[in-house]
């Protein structure tokens, strides 16, 4: 069996190439920025073809950084940007115009029509999404409706649809498999979650001919074989999920009940429900967290739009500190906030609130306040921000939380991590490695090449790197607490239109008042 894995990490401003040994120790790992492309306020484009040359450029650079032949990968793991949508040629590979990226909302209107219309139910029934332009159905029907001849043709059969996952399984297997993998497909609002398929009536509700969708397969698979003139061997490509799922399964989240939460920009959450598509109350997705072989698992998704970026804006706008790392000593300087709350609304506010109209902040100030306390209000606005969205997971799940992995760029802030525990008031756990989403692509594709042999293998590679248990009373939990939720009313419905109405989005997150896209950090 040859010796590692190979992972393409496609995000959302740069791809990634990372190799990993049976161990899942880091090999060696490229990186490249993109374009990103920004036609009119709150469009937000890539071009696709720069997606693929970087992406593969990557994973050749980080082949020849570790001296590893491509015959010495056993297997290619994809995780990739979700909901951003390609249309392009099926003869000639040609993206027939930029992907439509998942900050993007062009879509608004559609949205509001659909909605409007009564279909949200609907859609929320079958698809476990609210109707939002971050999703890529609206996306790909104003492709078709704004491309010249882009409906005619593709009713024809002559384009194929795809998430970046589809159009990267394209290029590799030079155009010999048009497939995604469920958990990309249940981020479309066209894929029935239940019945795990592209779903007629959604299909006719937003216009989609059913000859652009790509073939449904589960997360860990082999679905093909790379060209043999893209590295000069054929590699299965043998895992496929999206971003965010491919980090729950990389954190080995793999139980009913357990749970991660990645501190990017934003934050993303989410709960494995096992086999259960529950709905949810309090306004979090339900969407598929992956399929190995005929069993799904399933997950609540909460996302909070700004976290890491309140530690940039208190580093580049008010400037007080020079790297995001100071913010740790500098918080660490004060007992406590004394009584300051900053809620970073900057864009509105995400689960469990969807209040477009929210606008930041910060109450209890007083003539003592300086710096070291608006730096510590602002992390605990992070960790209030994940405790309410898991409050949120668990009254719709009623499943305990024993404790929270944790990963991205700011849970390496140890204060940040121990004020989410004694917040949550449960353990937080931070990994070894911390690469969760790469990891969890190759270990979808190890899996499926028989790399490792079964899931418990992978269960027991997950190791911790620091646990912070709670150190507060209940009480004082649900005091501060309190005082968040005190805070976040008065940050409420700020932002209202001038005829002083707050129009829907309040209810139902679809009105694109305030750019609250560009900032979750997909
Ligand atoms: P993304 O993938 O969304 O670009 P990353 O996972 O790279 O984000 O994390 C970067 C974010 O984390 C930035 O918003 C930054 O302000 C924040 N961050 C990085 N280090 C720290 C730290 N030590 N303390 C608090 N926040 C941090």
């Amino acid at each position: 069996m040859p010796r590692y894995l190979l992972a393409l990490d496609q995000g959302t401003t740069s791809s990634r190439a990372i190799l990993f040994d049976r161990g899942g120790n880091i090999v060696s790992c490229s990186q490249r920025e993109f374009g990103q492309i920004f036609p009119r306020p709150g469009w937000v484009e890539h071009d696709a073809s720069e997606i693929w040359s970087s992406q593969v450029g990557v994973a050749s650079e980080t082949m020849a950084r570790a001296g590893v032949r491509p015959g010495d990968i056993a297997a290619l793991g994809i995780a990739n940007q979700r909901e951003t949508t390609i249309l392009w040629d099926r003869r000639t590979g040609q993206p027939i115009h930029h992907a439509v990226v998942w900050q993007d909302r062009r879509t608004a209107a559609t949205c509001e029509e659909l909605t409007r219309d009564g279909h949200a139910p609907t859609f929320q029934d079958k698809t476990g999404l609210v109707v939002d332009p971050y999703f890529s159905g609206t996306k790909l029907r104003w492709l078709l409706d704004h491309v010249p001849g882009a409906r005619a043709r593709a009713e024809r059969g002559e384009l194929a649809f795809g998430t970046v996952d589809s159009w990267l399984l394209w290029k590799l297997t030079g155009g010999r498999v048009h497939a995604t993998d469920v958990t990309n497909a249940a981020r479309t609002l066209l894929f029935n979650i239940h019945t795990l398929a592209w779903d007629d009536e959604l299909l006719g509700l937003l216009g989609i001919p059913r000859a652009l969708l790509p073939e449904v397969r589960s997360s860990s698979e082999i679905y093909g074989h790379t060209d043999p003139d893209t590295f000069g061997h054929a590699i299965p490509i043998a895992g496929m999920a999206g971003d965010q799922h491919a980090a729950t399964f990389g954190q080995a989240a793999l139980e009913r009940g357990m749970a991660k939460n990645t501190y990017g920009t934003g934050c993303f959450l989410l709960l494995n429900l096992g086999g259960e598509p529950l709905p949810s109350r309090h306004r979090l997705l339900t969407t598929v967290a992956w399929q190995i072989g005929d069993r799904v698992d399933y997950a609540f998704e909460g996302s909070v739009f700004v976290a890491g970026a309140v530690i940039q804006w208190l580093r580049d706008g008010l400037r007080f500190f020079r790297t995001a790392d100071e913010s740790e000593a500098l918080a660490a300087s004060v007992a406590d906030s004394a009584g300051v709350y900053l809620v970073p609304a900057f864009v509105g506010l995400g689960a469990p609130y969807w209040d477009s109209h929210a606008r930041g902040t910060m109450v209890g100030l007083t003539r003592g306040t300086g710096p070291a306390h608006i730096t510590r209000a602002a992390l605990e606005a992070v960790a209030c921000q994940s405790a309410e969205v898991l409050a949120a997971m668990r009254l719709d799940s009623g499943l305990p939380l024993a404790e929270l992995r944790v990963d991205g760029g700011a849970c390496r802030n140890n204060l940040l991590m121990q004020i989410q525990a004694d917040l949550l008031g449960v353990p937080v756990v931070r990994p070894r490695i911390t690469e969760t989403t790469a990891l969890g692509a190759a270990c979808l594709a190890g899996l499926a090449v028989g790399y490792w042999e079964d899931i418990g293998e992978i269960a027991r590679q997950w190791q911790a790197d620091r646990r912070f248990d709670p150190a507060i009373s209940a009480d004082e939990r649900e005091s501060r607490m309190d005082g968040w939720k005190r805070a976040v009313a008065r940050s409420r419905n700020w932002a209202v239109p001038v005829s002083g109405t707050t129009g829907t989005s309040e209810t139902t997150g679809t009105t694109d008042t305030t750019g609250t896209s560009g900032t979750t950090g997909d």
